[in-house]
């Protein structure tokens, strides 16, 4: 067996050195209102090997044919994404025997990859398995591995059920920024770059997919998400383990999706140790819940209706709105306890520039130590 991550690398083409590299050509990006012509252009797009940004349930998509190497490069050109962080490819059915057969994952399917994909897909949990052949070093970042999932929302299931074959799609954004949730942010991150993008509206979950290795035993959270351990556990029988910050020992690097720093904005973010009750500042505050006090400028409110899905749903949304503020600092207050909180906190851990407390009335901020 391979190690418990899949982390024995291939050889990966010469263009890709790991670093960062934006795609040289500019193009005009339009957002489109999803139609059946809409829908069919953007299958045209892609089948031409060019790129579609497109709504998932989680966040949205920047979509390539996941089986061809020269539209997959265009992925990370775009994003200027180091080659080494592999991307998700998103299937058109559940049905794992038909990946198999079609060389997309390698037999032997490891031991409940079907149950999990029976209860969760279509749906936010992405499955590290054994890759297949047809499928191209790229998409893997040169790993064994590969990391599958089938996404709930109607449009992408349309694309796929019409493409009848895998889209590679990473979040749509520019590497380590904020993943976007609606299709104006999509344009802010990728105006020029891509022919593309077409606007389901807001994504109903708002961060990204649990990503679960099937290479270990007992299987393994990459990533957190909104499908918990307890959910999976329900369904494996098994314990179910949580990786964290865990090193590559041959490259040094961090698991692929598990850099320190991540899905950032530009103003640096600082964790609350406790709740936010002062706001005599000019930094910009993103509460949890709101608080009798708070004056409505700078403040900003992640979970209005108390429910902690709404608070994921917004996260990014809120993130981008402090960041547009052009404060020198966001604070945001501690995540409280729910079966969303590991994956909030996640994010919002990686998204951080350190921690700030209210003492001796100031703010004090803390940088982050580095790992
Ligand atoms: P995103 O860029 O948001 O689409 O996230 C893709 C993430 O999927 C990566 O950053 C990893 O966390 C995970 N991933 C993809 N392929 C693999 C793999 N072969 N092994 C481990 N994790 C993977
Ligand atoms: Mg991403």
């Amino acid at each position: 067996m391979q190690s418990p991550l899949g982390r024995s690398r291939g050889k990966l083409p010469p263009l890709f050195t790991g670093q960062p590299f934006f795609y040289p050509f500019l193009v005009k990006t339009r957002i489109v209102p999803i139609s059946a012509s809409s829908l069919r252009e953007a299958c045209q797009i892609l089948q031409g090997g060019d790129l579609v940004a497109f709504p998932t349930e989680t966040v949205y998509g920047l979509g390539a044919l996941g089986l061809r190497s020269d539209a997959v490069q265009k992925i990370f050109h775009a994003k200027g994404r180091p080659s080494t962080d592999p991307l998700i490819l998103h299937l058109p059915s559940p049905d794992l025997n038909q990946a198999v057969t079609h060389h997309w994952m390698a037999a032997p399917i490891p031991p409940f990859a079907n149950e999990l994909a029976k209860k969760f897909w279509p749906g936010p949990l992405t499955l590290v398995v054994p890759k297949g052949a047809k499928v191209p070093l790229e998409v893997t970042a040169g790993l064994g591995t590969v990391a599958l999932r089938v996404p709930a929302h109607p449009v992408a299931e349309k694309l796929l059920q019409e493409l009848g074959e895998p889209l590679a799609a990473p979040s749509a954004n520019r590497f380590g920024r904020i993943s976007p949730t609606d299709a104006s942010a999509v344009l802010q991150e990728l105006d020029g770059k891509i022919p593309l993008i077409l606007d389901g509206g807001p994504c109903p979950h708002g961060i990204e997919s649990t990503v679960l290795s099937l290479l270990s035993d007992p299987p393994t959270i990459l990533r957190p998400g909104s499908i918990t351990a307890e959910m999976i556990s329900e369904i494996t029988h098994t314990e179910v383990w949580l990786q964290s910050k865990q090193k590559d020992p041959k490259s040094g690097m961090p698991s692929p999706g598990m850099l320190e720093n991540h899905y950032a904005p530009q103003t640096p973010l600082y964790l609350c140790t406790a709740p936010i009750k002062s706001f005599a500042s000019p930094y910009q505050f993103i509460l949890y819940q709101n608080c009798p006090t708070s004056p409505e400028a700078q403040v900003h409110l992640l979970c209005p209706d108390g429910k902690h899905s709404t608070a994921a749903q917004n996260l990014y949304r809120v993130l981008r709105e402090a960041d547009q503020a052009a404060s020198s600092a966001i604070l945001i207050d501690p995540v409280p306890d729910s079966p969303w909180a590991l994956a909030l906190r996640d994010r919002l851990h990686r998204a951080s520039a350190g921690t700030a407390n209210w003492a001796n009335g100031q703010w004090n901020l803390r940088p982050r130590e580095t790992t």
